[in-house]
C-alpha cells in the first residue's frame, strides 16, 4: 500500500516524479493544481472561484481545496493507494488531511520533501512557460510556498513521516534517489 505526499516548491519536479511513480504502481496521481486547472478550463463553479487566486500565484482558500480533495479521496480507485501532489499546502490543510485519512481509514501516509533552491526553481519555471508562469507570479508563488507550505516540513518531520530528496539534480538522479528512500 503506497500513500505518498509530495512537498516541494513549484518547479521542484514534483509533478513529473509523482506521475512516474503513480504510473509505476498503478495508483492515482492526485494533483490539486491539475484538478483546479481543469475546473478553470471548464469554467465550473469551483474553477470560477479559484481563477483570481491562481492568476496571482496565491493559494485558493483552504475550504475549497479541502472539499475537492475529500471528494477525490472518496473515489473507489484510492483503495490501492495514491500520490498527492500539491496538497496539503498549509498547516490547516495538513490537519484537515490527517483527520480525513483517519475517517476514511487511509492513514499511514509518508511525505517526500523535494527541495530545490529558489534561483534554480525560477529559472526552471521560466523555461516551462505555463500561462501562470510569468516571473512576477513565479516569485509570488515561491513567497507563498516559503511562508505557507514550508512549515509543513517541520510539521511532518516532527511526526517522523518525512523523507528528504535532493531535487537539485537531473531528473534521472532524482528518480533514483526517490526509489531508494521510499523502498
Ligand atoms: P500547482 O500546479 O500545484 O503549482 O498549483 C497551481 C495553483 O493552484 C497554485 O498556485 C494555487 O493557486 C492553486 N493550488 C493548487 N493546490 C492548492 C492547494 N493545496 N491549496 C491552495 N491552492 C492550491
Amino acid at each position: 500500500m503506497t500513500r505518498l505526499i509530495f512537498l516541494g516548491p513549484p518547479g521542484a519536479g514534483k509533478g513529473t516524479q509523482a506521475k512516474a511513480l503513480a504510473d509505476h504502481w498503478q495508483i492515482p496521481h492526485i494533483s490539486t493544481g491539475d484538478i483546479l486547472r481543469q475546473a478553470l478550463k471548464e469554467q465550473t463553479t469551483l474553477g470560477v472561484k479559484a481563477q483570481s487566486y491562481m492568476d496571482k500565484g496565491e493559494l485558493v482558500p483552504d475550504q475549497l481545496v479541502e472539499e475537492m480533495v475529500e471528494e477525490r479521496l472518496k473515489q473507489p480507485d484510492t483503495t490501492s493507494g495514491w500520490i498527492l501532489d500539491g496538497f496539503p499546502r498549509t498547516v490547516k490543510q495538513a490537519s484537515f488531511l490527517e483527520a480525513l485519512l483517519q475517517k476514511l481509514d487511509q492513514a499511514g501516509e509518508r511525505v517526500v520533501n523535494l527541495d530545490v533552491p529558489d534561483d534554480i526553481v525560477v529559472a526552471r519555471l521560466l523555461e516551462r512557460g505555463r500561462k501562470d508562469d510569468t516571473e512576477e507570479v513565479i516569485r509570488r508563488r515561491l513567497e507563498v510556498y516559503r511562508s505557507e507550505t514550508a512549515p509543513l516540513i517541520d510539521y511532518y518531520s516532527s511526526k517522523a513521516q518525512l523523507l528528504i530528496v535532493n531535487g537539485n539534480q537531473s531528473l534521472e538522479e532524482v528518480t533514483a534517489e526517490l526509489a531508494k528512500v521510499i523502498s
